[in-house]
This record gives structure tokens, C-alpha cells and sequence, in this order.
């Protein structure tokens, strides 16, 4: 229950267990053509450029950057946490320029500032910001950050890495441009996959460029050759053909399950783990508007010691939990509801596990009355 990898499915540990196949065999072939349009479901978009990158979240991430980024290019980056700083890294090592908007960790991005930012830079090529920023449990409103993006005619990339299968991805509805996310969150599968997807409008800027994409492996009209459309496939790098099987298993119990019913059990056990946790005393750090579902942040409550509560409930419970990160680091926990281990079994392990390590620390809490108070959500 950390911020990921979360737990893999008994499903797609088995799918990865299954022979390896060439990664031209024309089994593999028809496993990557369903692996896209299973990613079309996932994200929400008919578009055609929509592939898994063979690699973790952050080659969707520096994909995204590299194929759409040339030098001297304006980009607005949005930082309220940890992965925007990674972004500002990207834009630069492209060449580009990163005009920072900047908010508080735990808060979502500003609109009025991206706005602001818009107006005070002209040319500005594109706005990119994280959906769920994984380090803050923050959802920033992505909808109005592609709108204002479209209105200023630049592109948006926007950092789904922990959202989809969270909740809503809606790249087409959004109009975003390059999104990028990860196979190690909501989609329970794997660490190591990154899937991505570009709009005509960002296909268009990349079949332009005037400058070679300075990463050879992530050059999207190279791996074009061999994910791509019609023509016969190429050799360009060997799949990760057993991280693929599992890719597919996830993306096919998702499909199963269904994106909206896989939101709302996100929000159910969510809210089950803070209705628990606040009748502990404890209380969440985001607030409610704006909190993620699968990444909760709470404050640590006095008289008890952040390394030591995580140490208890990993040697006692087997439970991972995440500490928090920058600002939020010895404040506050980062508990995980992600994918698979999004679960009642889990909630309702966390808050005893919790419990009873708090009370054996002599901290400020409430004993005994966290369970009840998640059942009671159940119903
Ligand atoms: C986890 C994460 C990443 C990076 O993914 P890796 O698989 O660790 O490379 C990027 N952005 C966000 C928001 C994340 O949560």
C-alpha cells in the first residue's frame, strides 16, 4: 500500500510466466495490436499513434519531451510536486526553455496562473503538467489545463503515470495531446512499461521537426516501425515480450472490470480509509476536492516516529506504506489504493495494522474505532 509498484494480480503473474515468443512471431504481432486497442480503451482516445514504450513511466515521461520539444522551444511546466521538477529537467536537456508555474505541494495546479503564464509569454509551443501528482495525492484539473493549452495553440503533455484506471483519463474529451502513463499503478501489472499516446496535432509537430529527437531509442517515427500502422514491422529494440504478456493480461482485466466501475471502487475503498482514519483522529492532508482516491495523504499525529510506525508495519504486517516526500517528508504517510490493492481486505488490514502499532507508541489516537467506521461505509 505505498505509492507503486502495487500488487500484481495472481492473473498477470501468470501471464508473464508464459513462454517468450519472438518479438516478430506473427502470435506477438497480434498481441501488440490488441495491446493498442486495449491502451485506446484505457486512455480514452482514438489515437492512432497509441502505443506501450518498453520501458518505465519516466521514458513516457522524457518520450513525450523528446519527440515534441526542439531547442528553444517555450514550455510552460507546471510544478506542485515532485514529478514537475522532472519535467523542467526534460524540457531543458531538449534545448528548450521551462517557464515554471509553481504551486504548493499538496495543493492542485492553478488555472488562473497557467493563464497568467499564457499571457505574459508569447510563442509558448506547450503546457505540461501531472494529472496525479504521486508524491502530493493531488488530481489537478486537467480538462480546463488542456483547454487553456488549446486556446493558446500549444500542445499539452499531461502525466497520467498514476491516474489511469484511477481515475477518469479522458485524453479525446480533454483534447490532450501526449500523455503518457505507467503499467505499475492502477493497472496492477509489472514495473517497466510506460504506455503513451499522441494526438494528429502532436504527430504533426514530430513528422516536422527540424531537429533529430536526441534520444535514438525513444524516436518515435523509429518505434513507429516497428508498433506502427500497416507496413510490415521492423526491427527496432526486442519487446519486453513476457512484461507485454502481462501488459495485456492487466489491460484485459480492466477492460473486464470496466473503467467506471474501476473508478468507483477507487473512490469506495478511499473513502473507507479516511472515514477510518479520521475516526483514529488522524487527518488527511489534500483537501477533499482534490484528493486522489488510490494515493491518500495523511498527517502523522504526535508521539508517533514516521520511520519506526513504517518499520513496525512492514516487519509485523508485511504492509508497506509510503513517507512523504519534499515539504510533505516526516508530516505525513503516503497509503496506496492502487489497482488490484485497491481492496476492502487491504483498507481494513491498514487501519488495525495502524492501530495497533500508533497505541503501542503511546501516539495521540483514537483506538479501537477505525474498523467499524470503514465498515460502516461498506454498508
Ligand atoms: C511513478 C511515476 C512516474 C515514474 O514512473 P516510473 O515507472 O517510476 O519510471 C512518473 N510520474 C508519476 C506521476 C508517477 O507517479
Amino acid at each position: 500500500m505505498g505509492p507503486g509498484p502495487s500488487d500484481v494480480s495472481p492473473r498477470v503473474l501468470e501471464a508473464l510466466s508464459r513462454p517468450t515468443i519472438g518479438h516478430l512471431d506473427p502470435e506477438f504481432i497480434g498481441l501488440m495490436d490488441e495491446i493498442k486497442t486495449l491502451l485506446h480503451y484505457a486512455f480514452k482516445t482514438n489515437n492512432e499513434l497509441t502505443i506501450p514504450v518498453s520501458a518505465p513511466g519516466s521514458a513516457g515521461m522524457e518520450a513525450c519531451f523528446v519527440n515534441l520539444v526542439s531547442p528553444g522551444d517555450k514550455v510552460i511546466v507546471c510544478q506542485n510536486g515532485v514529478f514537475g521538477g522532472r519535467m523542467k529537467e526534460n524540457v531543458e536537456r531538449c534545448g528548450g526553455v521551462a517557464i515554471m508555474v509553481e504551486d504548493s505541494w499538496g495543493s492542485p495546479v492553478d488555472a488562473d496562473k497557467v493563464k497568467a503564464a499564457f499571457s505574459n509569454n508569447t510563442d509558448v509551443k506547450i503546457l505540461a503538467f501531472v494529472h496525479a501528482e504521486t508524491s502530493t495525492g493531488v488530481e489537478s484539473d486537467a480538462a480546463t489545463l488542456c483547454r487553456l493549452a488549446a486556446e493558446n495553440n500549444a500542445l499539452s503533455i499531461v502525466d497520467t503515470v498514476t491516474s489511469v484506471a484511477g481515475i477518469d483519463v479522458d485524453v479525446d474529451g480533454w483534447g490532450a495531446d501526449a500523455v503518457y502513463s505507467g503499467t505499475q499503478k492502477c493497472l496492477s501489472c509489472v514495473p517497466g512499461i510506460s504506455p503513451v499516446t499522441f494526438s494528429a496535432r502532436a504527430v504533426e509537430v514530430i513528422s516536422n521537426r527540424q531537429h533529430k529527437v536526441q534520444s535514438w531509442f525513444l524516436d518515435m517515427q523509429l518505434v513507429m516501425g516497428y508498433w506502427g500502422g500497416n507496413t510490415k514491422r521492423a526491427y527496432h529494440h526486442t519487446a519486453p515480450v513476457n512484461a507485454m504478456y502481462a501488459l495485456h493480461e492487466s489491460l484485459i482485466m480492466l477492460k473486464e472490470e470496466g473503467l467506471e466501475n474501476s473508478w468507483a471502487r477507487h473512490q469506495l475503498n478511499h473513502r473507507a480509509l479516511v472515514s477510518g482514519l479520521e475516526a483514529m483522529g488522524l487527518s488527511m492532508v489534500v483537501d477533499a476536492a482534490h484528493r486522489l482516491p488510490q494515493l491518500n495523504l495523511v498527517s502523522i499525529p504526535e508521539g508517533a516516529d514516521d520511520a519506526a510506525v513504517r518499520g513496525a508495519l512492514l516487519s509485523q504486517y508485511s504492509l508497506e506504506i509510503g513517507a512523504g516526500l519534499g515539504a510533505l517528508a516526516g508530516n505525513s504517510w503516503r497509503i496506496g489504493l492502487m489497482g488490484h490493492a485497491s481492496n476492502q481486505k487491504n483498507v481494513l488490514l491498514c487501519l488495525s495494522a495502524l492501530d495497533n502499532v500508533l497505541t503501542a507508541q503511546g501516539a495521540k489516537i483514537v483506538s479501537g474505532v477505525a474498523v467499524a467506521a470503514a465498515l460502516a461505509e461498506y454498508g
